[in-house]
């Protein structure tokens, strides 16, 4: 164990404090009978409740010792170490989350108060007849989909979308069997000492280094930078190995991790056995066997999404954050926090080596490698011989459009060239739907949300309109809800669907298919498309930024950004940086066929002269992110200086208008601690659900005391009822 302080014991009948998952937060109570250790989950009374607690410290209260009602016997878990401890009260602190909003965090597994008794669960038993219906090739389906997970029956039907008979017929032909199971079993371990993929030489010198520095122990971060394809992963995995090898546990967090059976595959190739999975797709049993084996230290590796983090790990070694500069590591839903930064809090508490993998950094991390708080290693080419496609920009000024049509005649060349010769193109436009807007030609009118500022974006496919703020759709009208003149309505703009109607029109011969996330009603479902693209079943790909994450595309060629402009615009000052991390992504998913010439992508583009788009095309990704943190240290802006957003939400104008100017004029603490306010001011989207919403920023100097000034001023203020309040440390936008 590497943690230095030892849990503290408390006897029977003494004072200790207890946090509960309630907002009443830390309460004293009196050590059970046999005594409580700190770190232990209980369950505690809470007036007539009895709620879930975790034992604290000692008691520091002065209620009357004899009036303390003991806390209840503890749960089987086994008890947080002192150093997690540490990290959900740091945590806590710094994303000033409540206390008991953190502990829900870490105690998100079902069932914990249940023993690991035996339980019924589904296995397989025999080959499956060559023949079978439907529903019964849905579950073997899904089970081989989870890989050895075992599943209760009625858990299984539901994920496969069947009725439990089926599953019962299944055993009851022999195919499935049902046994009694214990509820907790560990994985299967990982075995390190396989030998991986032999490495090329600047693959071989940033795996030892990663391998040392695990030996050596302690904390430590450090950037893995190269492109798609440079092999990154498979630098990480020996890193992983090293971990392993020395009896401590690994967490790698990925983007979007329903969809990684890739992933799951290459650990298993690697280690000779699945890791641990952690994300929204998995089932209850999974999610309480995982939660409880991370806790006995009866999991080596966890592969996960970002709320892994939260995990009771027993001895963490490493945490590697896959795509680190990926916004899905940002949560913005009741606890605001980004992955990547409490991946450093956790490793800097339990002396861990966090590994921050990505083609194209956030700034905050370029930023940290540059002055030495990480280390940087590079990766400098892809993996083998393939080559980064060329780049080039179409000056759409230049080229013949008419109206209705985003493709140009130079892309369309292209595809028709690729669609001649087998190959595979993809034709990038991150929106969703058909069109972003809906217009009444007879009155202007552009049809809206109710409930939200937002417009109506119009699903062809799903023939709706559906507002992407809050999700509430409603049939396409044929008449306008304006003016009520039939006929005149008219879709503006091209999105995914729209541009796959081009596709259709223009190459009739073509296989098309589109990737949206709003086209596939299960993560499933989605992987099943992406497999058959990978395996060539298609021509051309029409997709949204999901095509940008780490698939493999043998066949594809051709990249064709169709609107390059689309992320420049906008007073967000971390526009340009997203917008490159994006369409760099999306190029490099143009690979080169052996022994042919490399992929090419290209930008269509109004504006080719644009700093971004320059940077694209020059391939100068340095000179890019320096120029990016030069503009950010001359404003004072993250990582230089310090932000923090407000964000204010009544179903009331004037209710939250009125509390937003009360806080803004009594702002003496945030001045008196160097930080300026800045707003109130609408937020971006200034309605949702219904509810206005009012935004303010904090802005301050780096050494700042941002988190305790901010929590004083706002102790000051009592918001009226109903009234929202998120406190958002570090905004992504700003
Ligand atoms: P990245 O994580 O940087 O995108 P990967 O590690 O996924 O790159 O490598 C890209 C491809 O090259 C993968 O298919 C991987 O299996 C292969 N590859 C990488 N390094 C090696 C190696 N040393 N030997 C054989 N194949 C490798
Ligand atoms: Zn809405």
């Amino acid at each position: 164990m590497n943690y230095e302080s030892t849990p503290i014991h408390f006897p029977p009948g003494s004072r200790i404090a207890v946090l509960t998952t309630e907002p009443v937060g830390v309460l004293d109570y009196l050590a059970p009978e046999g005594g409580v250790r700190q770190g232990q989950l209980v369950r505690v009374p809470l007036g007539p409740r009895r709620v879930l607690g975790l034992v604290w410290s000692e008691g520091t209260g002065d209620f009357d010792l004899a009036k303390l009602r003991p806390v209840g016997k503890a749960l089987e878990a086994e008890p947080f170490q002192p150093g997690f401890i540490d990290f959900l009260t740091r945590a806590a602190d710094y994303t000033l989350t409540p206390p008991p909003l953190m502990l829900r965090m870490a105690t998100r597994a079902p069932d914990l108060d249940q023993p690991p008794a035996a339980r019924r669960v589904i296995v397989p038993a025999g080959d499956p007849p060559d023949r079978m219906t439907e529903a019964r090739s849905r579950v073997l389906q899904v089970m081989a989909d989870h890989g050895g997970a075992s599943f209760a029956p009625s858990e299984l039907a539901q994920l496969a979308g069947v009725g439990t008979s089926v599953v019962k017929g299944l055993v009851a032909q022999g195919t499935l069997a049902e046994i009694e199971a214990p509820r907790d079993l560990p994985y299967p371990r990982l075995d390190p000492s396989l030998p991986g993929k032999p490495l090329a030489e600047d693959q071989q010198a940033a795996a030892d280094s990663l391998r040392g520095a695990i030996r050596e122990g302690g904390y430590g971060t450090t950037l893995l930078r190269g492109v798609t394809g440079s092999g990154k992963t498979e630098v990480y995995l020996e890193a992983v190995a090293e971990c392993l090898a020395r009896g401590r546990q690994a967490l790698v967090l990925l983007p979007e991790i329903a969809l990684s059976a890739e992933f799951l595959e290459r650990v298993e190739a690697r280690f000779g056995a699945r890791p641990g999975e952690w994300h929204s797709g998995i089932t209850r049993t999974e999610r309480r066997r995982l939660w409880h084996m991370a806790g006995r230290g009866e999991v080596g590796l966890v592969v996960g999404a970002r709320s892994a983090l939260f995990l009771p790990f027993r001895d963490l070694g490493l945490i590697v954050v896959d795509e680190e500069h990926d916004g899905s590591y940002k949560q913005e839903d009741v606890v605001y926090y980004n992955a990547r930064d409490m991946a450093v809090l956790r490793a800097s508490i339990c002396k861990a080596q966090v590994v921050l993998a990505s083609a194209t950094p956030s700034l905050e991390s370029w930023v940290n490698a540059g002055s030495g708080k990480y280390r940087r290693l590079d990766l400098r080419s892809r993996y083998g011989e393939a080559e980064l496609p060329d780049m080039t920009a179409i000056d759409l000024r230049a080229e013949d459009m008419p109206s209705g049509r985003w493709i140009s005649p130079t892309l369309a060349g292209a595809v028709e060239a690729r669609l001649a010769q087998g190959q595979q193109s993809l034709l990038f436009l991150n929106r969703r739907g058909f069109a972003p807007v809906t217009v009444c030609r007879a009155c202007g009118e552009q049809i809206g949300c109710h409930q939200c500022d937002a417009r109506m974006v119009e699903h062809r496919f799903q023939n709706r309109l559906v507002c992407h703020q809050c999700g509430e759709t409603r049939a396409i009208p044929t008449a306008c809800p304006s003016c009520g003149v039939e006929g005149k309505l008219a879709p503006i703009g091209p999105g995914v669907e729209r541009i796959a109607e081009e596709v259709a029109e223009r190459f009739p011969e073509a296989k098309a298919t589109v990737l949206s996330s709003d086209l596939f009603h299960s993560a499933r479902a989605l992987k099943e498309t992406i497999a058959a693209i990978s395996e060539g079943d298609t021509d051309i790909i029409i997709g949204t930024q999901i095509v940008a994450k780490g698939h493999n595309f043998p066949r594809l060629t051709l990249v064709g950004v169709i609107d390059s402009d689309l992320g420049l615009q906008g007073a967000d000052l971390r526009a340009a940086e997203r917008s490159f991390q994006l369409m760099r992504q999306v190029a490099g998913r143009a690979g080169r066929q052996s022994g042919q010439a490399p992929g090419v992508a290209m930008l269509q583009t109004h504006q080719p002269d644009h700093a971004v788009i320059r940077a694209i095309l020059s391939g100068e990704d340095e000179t890019f992110w320096d120029a990016e943190a030069v503009g950010r240290q001359a404003a004072g802006m993250p990582p230089f200086g310090r932000l923090a957003g407000i964000i204010l939400s009544h179903p009331d104008l004037a209710t939250v208008t009125g509390f937003a100017r009360q806080l803004a004029e009594n702002s003496g603490l945030l001045r008196d601690a160097g930080a300026e306010l800045w707003g109130p001011a609408p937020a971006p989207i200034a309605r949702v659900r219904g509810r206005h919403r009012m935004r303010m920023l904090i802005h301050a100097p780096r050494q700042a005391q941002l988190q305790a000034a901010i929590a004083d001023w706002l102790a000051l203020h009592k918001p009226p009822t109903n009234l929202r309040l998120a406190v958002d440390i570090d905004p992504q936008s700003f």
